[in-house]
């Protein structure tokens, strides 16, 4: 299927590796024009080289997406992108206990604010072009929350509410906003919270790894290349009427009937 949407630019945060890149992958095969973000020059400029065998121009700006300087960075880079895919790392797991004012600013920054702030300043300009796509990376836990993972659970769920709000009132200006919700992927992120539940259980980090797939009605992990095809398919020209949804990618994990 053509997107349609060869030759538009896109800002895809957190793209070196895992479900970041996977989207990165996905719209430069569709012909969209990347700046691309990572913390780490060396694996970023390994991908924005992989990139470019697409075809399309492809720029990397090495940032904290997190902070202030970071966002101010990417959009220097790139101030009127037709798409922005936000994401950042997740927050640590523990329990509702472990966590101070500190623990809950920092996730609330990375994984609330960080995308809000970046929205709001593309946003007016994909208004006034009459199109826009904005995509965050969210997680299952906001559908139904993961007990060690009450920091994502509350941040996203923050995040949540401003696009469900946001995307209905920048809608009739050709401009989307929507939520793709990962469940389990085989990233470098699934690979520590492998170890963290082998820790926990005292089992190998295989039997950590069984259990976890055990767990999804698919019976494996996502992959990358799979969520990057729903998120291109978001940021495509034949998604225009797709407004505020949160989807999930989950195998079936999480157990709900809507
Ligand atoms: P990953 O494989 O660990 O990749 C993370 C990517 O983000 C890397 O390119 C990393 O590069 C970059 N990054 C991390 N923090 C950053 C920051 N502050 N500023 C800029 N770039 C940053 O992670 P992933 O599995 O793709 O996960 C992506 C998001 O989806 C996370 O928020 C995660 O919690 C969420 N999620 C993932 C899963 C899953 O199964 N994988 C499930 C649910 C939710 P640098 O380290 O060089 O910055």
């Amino acid at each position: 299927m053509d997107l349609g949407i060869r030759g538009r630019t896109a800002i895809v945060c957190a793209a070196s590796k895992g479900l970041g890149r996977g989207c990165a992958e996905a719209l430069a095969a569709a012909g969209v024009n990347l700046v691309v973000n990572a913390r780490t020059p060396g694996p970023l400029e390994a991908t924005a080289q992989a990139l470019r065998a697409h075809g399309v121009t492809v720029t990397t700006v090495a940032a904290d997406v997190t902070t202030d300087d970071g966002r101010a960075a990417l959009l220097a880079a790139c101030p009127a992108p037709d798409i922005l895919v936000n994401n950042a790392g997740g927050p640590p797991p523990g329990l509702w206990s472990d966590w101070g004012r500190e623990a809950w600013q920092a996730a609330i920054e990375a994984n609330m604010l960080t995308p809000i702030l970046l929205a709001t300043a593309v946003l007016p300009g994909m208004i006034e072009r009459g199109w826009g796509r904005v995509v965050n990376i969210t997680s299952q836990s906001v559908k139904g929350p993961i007990a060690q993972l009450g920091l994502s659970n509350a941040a996203r769920a923050g995040l949540t509410g401003f696009v469900a709000g946001t995307s209905r009132q920048v809608a009739r200006h050709g401009v989307t906003i929507n939520n793709l919700l990962p469940g389990s992927h085989a990233t470098d992120r699934i690979a520590a919270l492998e170890e963290n539940l082998a820790r926990s259980l005292n089992i190998s980090r295989e039997q950590a790894s069984e259990k976890r797939k055990a767990e999804i009605p698919a019976g494996r992990y996502g992959t990358p290349a799979e969520f990057g095809a729903m998120c291109a398919f978001l940021c495509s020209q034949h998604a225009g009427f797709i407004v505020g949804q949160n989807i999930l990618l989950d195998g079936g994990q999480t157990n709900v009937t809507l």
